[in-house]
C-alpha cells in the first residue's frame, strides 16, 4: 500500500528519524496531549461547577493557552480576534442575547480563527493571492480548531457557531453549504462581525473601508451571504451609540498589548503550535480520526469524520467506545467480530496497524477505506488511548503528493532551495528537546556563516550575480555536509548549519573546512574573483535556550568580523562570560543589563517639525506608530518570528520605543530671537517579543538611539 502513514514512535525506528523533514516526530505524543487536554478540562469543570461562567463554556486555562499561542503565532489574528468578539457580543445584545448564551458567543468569536496556528507560514503570510491548492489546505484550518477545541471539552453551543459560521444564509454561491435560517443565529451574527472587522481593517492589498461602506457591501449580500436582519442589527447599534461605537472598537484595539512572554508561555505556545500543525497534516492527509481516551471514551471526533460516517461528533463524544460504534464492515460487508476490529487488535497487540475495511454508509452504499490505529502510551507504558486515523479509498480527492510538495514549499528558502530560517528553527527546537530529555545526550554545534563583503559583490556585479553566488554557497555547503546536518540559509548573505553529534572541536574543523571550500570557490560570474565568508561556531552547553545558542554563534561571528573577517571563531559559555565577545557598541552607563533603554537628546528643531520628522523616521525603518501626539509618540520596529524569540537580525527584533517631547524646556537660554529652537527628547525603549540578553537588546537600542539622533539632528 502506497499511502503515507502516521508515523509514530512505535511505525518509525529510530534511526530513520533524520534531523530533515523530522515532522512526525512524537506525533503520538501530540496526540496524547489532546487527550490530556481533556482529562484536565473534565477535571476543572468538576472543581468550577459552580462558579464562573468561563469555566463552564470552556476551561480557562486552555482559553488562554489557545490565545497566547494564537499571539505568539500571529498577533494581527488575535486582535482581530478580539474586535470580532466585541462586535459579536454588541450585536446580540442588541438582539436581546443575554447571559450564559451571550458568554458562548464571545468565546466562540475570540476562538474562531484559532486554527490558522497550525497553517503553514507559506500560506498565513502570503503577501500575494494564495493558489486554488493553498486556499484548499487553507481551509484545513476550521477543522483543526474544531478538533482541538472538542478536545478541551469546549461547550457545544459554541462548537455548534464555529462549524456553521462559514455557512452562506441561504442561497448556493461559492461552493458554501447553506442552510437557511437553520443555521445557529449565533453563526449568523458571527459571520456578519468577521465581515465587518475584516473590511474595516487594512490588508495587505487593500485600505481598511470606512463604515457606511461596509454596511452597503454587506448589504448587498443580505438575504444570500448574511442575514439581512442581523446587519439591519448593527446599523442600529451604530446609529444609537454613534460615537461610543467607534470608539469602543479603537479602544478595544488600544487595550491590546501583546505583552512579551514568559519561558513557560513560550514553552506551552510551542507545544499548542507543534499540536497544530499535526492537526494541520492529519487533516490535509486523511479524510478524518478520532480520539478515544484509557476509558475508552471518545474525546475527539473530527468534523471529516462526521461527514464520512454522517454521525454527529455530540451523538459520540463522552460515549464509549463499543464494537458498533461505528458501521465499519470486512470487504464481504459483514460486520466485524469483536476480534477483527482495530481497536481491539491494536490494544491485544499494542502495535499500530494499518487495514483495509469497507465503511457502511447510512444509505447502505459500501465504501472502501483505509483505517490506521494507533495505540498511545504514557510515560509508565501504560496504554493511554487509541487513535484511528480514516482515508476514504474511493475517492482520490486528497494529495498527499502535492501537498508533501507544499509542505516542502512551507520549510524551503525559494533561492537557495535549503532550509528557511523557520525549518531551522523548528528543527534545532526538536534537537534541544531531546537533548533536554537525555542527559547523556550526543554533542550538538551549530556554524553561523556570514559572506564577507557581500555588499561589494551585489555592487560590483549586480543583485542577480549576488543570487548566484547566494545558491553556489548554499549548494556548496549541502555538498560539504552530512545527511544528518542541516543546511539553512539564515537571512540575506547568512547561513546557519546545525551539526548533532559534534562537539566544538569537530565543529570549528568543519567550520574550518568550509571557510577554505569558499576561498577555492570558482565563480565565472566574478571574473573567477574569490569570495570569503566568515565563521561562528558554538556547542550546546547545558542551560542553553535554542535563543541562547544562537546568540552565542552569533557573537563568535562577530569576533571572526571584527578580527579581520575570512576566519572561524567559537566561543563557549565561559569564554562569554569572562567578556571574551566583543562589546559591540557601548550601551549608555545607566542602562548597563536591563531590559529598558532609557535616554534622552536635545534636538535641534523647533517641536512642529518633531512630529514631521518622526514620520520620515516611520517610513523609512519600517516603524509602526501606535501612537502620536504633539507631547509623545509610541512606535513599534521590527517584526516578531515564527517563534517569540528575538531574532539574529534588528529587523527580527522588535522592540517598542516611546519618545516624550519636552517643549517646555527648549534650551534656548540665548535672548536672540534667532537661536536655534530646541526639543529636549526623552527616549524609553523596551524589548518585544521574548530574549534573555540585556546587552543584545542594549546594543539593539543603542543602534536606534543614535538613527534617531541623526534623524532630528542631535547632539
Ligand atoms: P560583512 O563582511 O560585514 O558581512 O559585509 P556585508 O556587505 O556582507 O554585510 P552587510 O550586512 O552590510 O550587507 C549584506 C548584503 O547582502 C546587503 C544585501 O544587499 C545583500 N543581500 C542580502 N540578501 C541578498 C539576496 O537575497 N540577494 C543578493 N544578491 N544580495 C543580498
Ligand atoms: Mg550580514
Ligand atoms: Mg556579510
Amino acid at each position: 500500500m502506497n499511502s503515507p502513514q502516521i508515523a509514530t514512535s512505535q511505525t518509525v525506528p529510530q534511526q530513520q528519524q533524520s534531523v530533515h523533514g523530522s515532522y512526525n516526530m512524537g506525533s503520538s505524543q501530540i496526540l496524547r496531549e489532546l487527550i490530556a487536554f481533556s482529562a484536565e478540562s473534565d477535571e476543572i469543570a468538576l472543581e468550577t461547577r459552580h462558579a464562573d461562567e468561563i469555566d463552564q463554556v470552556i476551561c480557562r486555562k486552555h482559553l488562554r493557552k489557545l490565545l497566547t499561542a494564537l499571539q505568539a503565532r500571529d498577533a494581527a489574528t488575535l486582535s482581530h480576534c478580539r474586535r470580532v468578539a466585541f462586535l459579536a457580543k454588541g450585536i446580540a445584545t442588541n438582539l436581546g442575547w443575554e447571559g450564559i448564551h451571550l458568554k458562548r458567543l464571545e468565546v466562540a468569536a475570540l476562538l474562531h480563527d484559532i486554527g490558522k496556528i497550525g497553517v503553514p507560514d507559506h500560506i498565513i503570510f502570503k503577501p500575494g493571492k494564495l493558489t486554488s491548492d493553498e486556499i484548499e489546505l487553507m481551509s484545513h484550518y476550521h477543522h483543526i480548531g474544531l478538533d482541538v477545541l472538542q478536545a478541551c471539552r469546549t461547550d457545544h453551543e459554541v462548537l455548534t457557531i464555529l462549524s456553521q459560521t462559514r455557512f452562506h444564509f441561504s442561497g448556493a454561491t461559492n461552493g458554501y453549504q447553506c442552510i437557511g435560517s437553520d443555521v445557529h443565529q449565533g453563526a449568523r451574527i458571527l459571520a456578519i462581525a468577521d465581515a465587518y472587522d475584516s473590511l474595516a481593517t487594512d490588508q495587505v492589498y487593500r485600505a481598511g473601508k470606512k463604515h457606511e461602506e461596509i454596511m452597503s457591501i454587506l448589504m448587498g449580500a443580505a438575504g444570500t451571504q448574511f442575514d439581512g436582519n442581523i446587519i439591519c442589527a448593527l446599523s442600529r447599534w451604530e446609529q444609537t451609540e454613534r460615537d461610543t461605537f467607534h470608539e469602543a472598537i479603537q479602544e478595544v484595539n488600544q487595550n491590546f498589548q501583546p505583552k512579551p512572554l514568559t519561558e513557560q508561555e513560550i514553552s506551552e505556545a510551542n507545544l499548542i503550535s507543534n499540536i497544530f500543525s499535526y492537526l494541520f497534516q492529519i487533516e490535509s492527509l486523511y479524510d478524518g480520526f478520532y480520539i478515544v481516551n484509557a476509558d475508552f471514551q471518545f474525546v475527539l471526533f473530527s468534523p471529516g469524520l462526521e461527514q464520512l460516517t454522517e454521525i454527529r461528533a455530540f451523538d459520540i463524544l463522552e460515549t464509549a467506545w463499543t464494537n458498533h460504534s461505528l458501521p465499519i464492515t470486512n470487504q464481504e460487508g459483514t460486520s466485524l467480530a469483536s476480534s477483527e476490529h482495530t481497536m481491539n487488535r491494536v490494544i491485544a497487540s499494542g502495535k499500530s496497524m494499518t487495514t483495509e475495511l469497507m465503511l457502511k454508509r447510512p444509505d447502505g452504499r459500501l465504501i472502501q477505506i483505509e483505517v490506521q490505529s494507533v495505540p498511545m502510551f504514557g510515560e509508565d507504558g501504560r496504554l493511554v488511548g487509541v487513535a484511528e486515523i480514516f482515508r476514504d479509498l474511493s475517492r482520490s480527492l486528497k494529495r498527499p503528493q502535492e501537498f508533501n510538495e507544499l509542505k516542502m514549499a512551507a520549510s524551503q528558502d525559494a533561492l537557495t532551495s535549503v532550509a528557511n530560517r523557520g525549518e531551522l528553527e523548528t528543527q534545532l527546537a526538536i534537537l534541544l528537546n531531546q537533548a533536554s530529555q537525555n542527559q547523556n545526550a550526543a554533542p550538538l554545534s551549530i556554524i553561523f556563516i556570514d559572506a564577507d563583503h557581500f555588499k561589494n559583490i551585489n555592487d560590483t556585479y549586480g543583485h542577480a550575480v549576488g543570487d548566484e553566488v547566494l545558491i553556489e554557497l548554499a549548494r556548496l555547503f549541502q555538498h560539504e555536509t552530512y545527511s544528518g546536518e542541516l543546511v539553512g540559509r539564515y537571512g540575506g548573505e547568512e547561513f546557519v548549519i546545525l551539526c548533532p553529534e559534534t562537539d566544538l572541536d569537530h565543529a570549528r574543523l568543519k567550520a574550518e573546512r568550509l571557510r577554505l571550500a569558499v576561498n577555492n570557490l570558482k565563480l565565472d560570474n566574478l571574473n573567477n574573483n574569490r569570495i570569503t565568508a566568515s565563521f561562528g561556531v558554538a556547542q550546546l552547553e547545558p542551560g542553553d535556550s535554542l535563543e541562547s545558542l544562537f546568540h552565542r554563534a552569533d557573537n563568535a561571528l562577530y569576533q571572526a568580523k571584527e578580527t579581520g573577517r575570512n576566519r572561524v571563531c567559537s566561543l563557549t559559555c565561559d569564554e562569554q562570560m569572562s567578556g571574551a565577545a566583543p562589546d559591540i557598541v557601548e550601551p549608555a552607563q545607566p542602562n548597563v543589563g536591563k531590559m529598558v533603554f532609557e535616554s534622552s537628546f536635545s534636538a535641534l528643531i523647533s517641536s512642529d517639525i518633531v512630529v514631521y520628522k518622526l514620520g520620515g523616521f516611520v517610513n523609512d525603518n519600517d516603524a509602526r506608530l501606535t501612537e502620536v501626539n504633539p507631547n509623545r509618540a509610541v512606535m513599534r520596529l521590527g517584526k516578531a518570528g515564527l517563534l517569540p524569540f528575538w531574532g539574529k537580525t534588528d529587523d527580527r527584533r522588535p522592540i517598542e520605543v516611546e519618545l516624550v517631547f519636552d517643549n517646555a524646556t527648549k534650551k534656548s537660554t540665548s535672548a536672540s530671537r534667532h537661536a536655534t529652537p530646541r526639543v529636549e527628547v526623552m527616549i524609553r525603549m523596551t524589548p518585544l517579543g521574548w530574549i534573555k540578553q540585556p546587552d543584545v537588546f542594549q546594543q539593539r537600542a543603542t543602534r536606534v538611539f543614535r538613527l534617531l539622533k541623526d534623524y532630528f539632528v542631535a547632539d
